[in-house]
C-alpha cells in the first residue's frame, strides 16, 4: 500500500503560497498577514491544533496571534469581542476553533464573521459559494485538504465511485460538494446508513470524517481503494490515531493517508494559503 504523506503535498502549497505572498508584496510592499485564530476555553486538542497552525503560519512567512476568551464567557461578551478581532484591519483572516460553548449560540457568530476573512468556510456566503461550485470563497480547509491531497497524488476523482463517511458542515458536506465539482461520483454515510461496510467497499475513493477512533478496517474497504482519513484523536496510550485502522487496510486499499503526518498537515498548509488569498482580497 502507497503511503500519501502530507508534508510532500503541504510543500506544494507552500510554493504557492510564496508565489501569492510574493505578489501581494508587490501591491503593498512589507505587508504580511495576519491570522486571528479565536479558542474559547482551554481544551487540551484546541490548544495543540493553534500551537501546529502558528508554527505552520510562521514557517511559511505568515503571521498568526491566539486570542483567547474564558470557557463561560456569555454569548453577548463573546459576539462583542469577535466583532473587534472581526472589523480589526491589522487582522486578515480568522480561525475560530469550534465547537463553542453551549452559551454561544455558534450560528450566530458564523453569520457575524466576514466572507473575506472566514478563512475556514464558516459564513453562509462561503458555503454557498461552495454548494454553487463557485471557487471565489473560502472552503473548509479540511475539505479542501481532502482534494489536495487527491490532486497532487495523481489520484483521480473525475468518474470515480467516492464514499465520504460524516456529514458535517465544516467536512463532509462541503467535500462532497468539492468531489462533485471535481466530477466524482458521490454516496455520504452517516450514523443511519444501513449497510456502512457494504457501501465503503463499493468506494475507490474513501474518505473517513467520522470522529470515531479506527472506525473503518479492512472489512470497509474495497481491494485497490484509495483511502482519506481525516479523523485525528488521541488514543489511551497517547498515540495519534485517524477514523481508519490503518494497520488493517495495509494489505486491502491501494494507497491510504496516515495519522498523524496526513491530512491534518494539508490542512494547515491551506489555511495559509487562504490567508494569503484574504490578502490578496484585501489588497485588489
Ligand atoms: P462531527 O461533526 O462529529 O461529524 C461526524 C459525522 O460522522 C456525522 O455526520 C455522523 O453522522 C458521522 N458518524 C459518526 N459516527 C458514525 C458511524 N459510526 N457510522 C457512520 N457515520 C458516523 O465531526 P467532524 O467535525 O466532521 O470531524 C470528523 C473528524 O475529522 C474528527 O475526527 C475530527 O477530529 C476530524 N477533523 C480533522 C481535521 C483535520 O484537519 N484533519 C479538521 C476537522 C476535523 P450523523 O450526522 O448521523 O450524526
Amino acid at each position: 500500500m502507497k503511503i500519501l504523506k502530507g508534508a510532500e503535498v503541504s510543500a506544494k502549497i507552500r510554493e504557492q503560497v510564496q508565489e501569492d505572498l510574493k505578489k501581494l508584496q508587490e501591491k503593498r510592499s512589507g505587508f504580511v498577514p495576519k491570522l486571528a485564530i479565536v479558542r474559547v476555553g482551554e481544551n487540551p486538542d484546541d490548544m495543540s491544533y493553534e500551537r501546529g497552525a502558528i508554527k505552520k503560519m510562521e514557517n511559511f512567512g505568515l503571521q498568526a496571534q491566539s486570542y483567547e476568551f474564558p470557557e463561560n464567557i456569555s454569548h453577548e461578551e463573546f459576539w462583542a469581542g469577535f466583532q473587534k478581532i472581526n472589523q480589526d484591519p491589522g487582522v486578515t483572516g480568522i480561525l475560530l476553533l469550534k465547537p463553542l460553548p453551549k452559551q454561544i449560540q455558534e450560528k450566530e457568530i458564523d453569520q457575524l464573521i466576514l466572507p473575506e476573512k472566514d478563512l475556514d468556510g464558516i459564513s453562509p456566503t462561503n458555503m454557498a459559494k461552495v454548494f454553487m461550485g463557485d471557487g471565489t470563497g473560502f472552503a473548509p480547509c479540511t475539505a479542501e485538504a481532502v482534494v489536495w491531497m487527491l490532486k497532487e497524488n495523481q489520484i483521480p476523482i473525475a468518474g470515480k465511485r467516492v464514499v465520504i463517511v460524516g456529514r458535517s458542515l465544516i467536512v463532509g458536506k462541503p467535500l462532497a460538494m468539492l468531489m462533485m465539482k471535481e466530477n466524482g461520483t458521490v454516496t455520504v454515510c452517516h450514523t443511519k446508513t444501513a449497510d456502512l461496510p457494504g457501501t465503503c467497499r463499493q468506494a475507490e475513493i474513501l474518505v473517513a470524517a467520522a470522529g470515531r477512533p479506527e472506525l473503518l478496517n479492512d472489512d470497509y474497504v474495497g481491494d485497490e481503494a484509495v483511502v482519506i482519513d481525516v479523523g485525528i484523536h488521541v488514543r489511551e496510550d497517547g498515540k495519534l490515531c485517524g477514523d481508519v485502522d490503518f494497520d488493517s487496510i495495509q494489505e486491502k486499499a491501494f494507497a491510504a493517508t496516515p495519522v498523524p503526518g496526513g491530512v491534518g498537515t494539508v490542512t494547515t498548509a491551506v489555511l495559509a494559503k487562504h490567508l494569503v488569498q484574504a490578502g490578496l482580497l484585501l489588497h485588489r
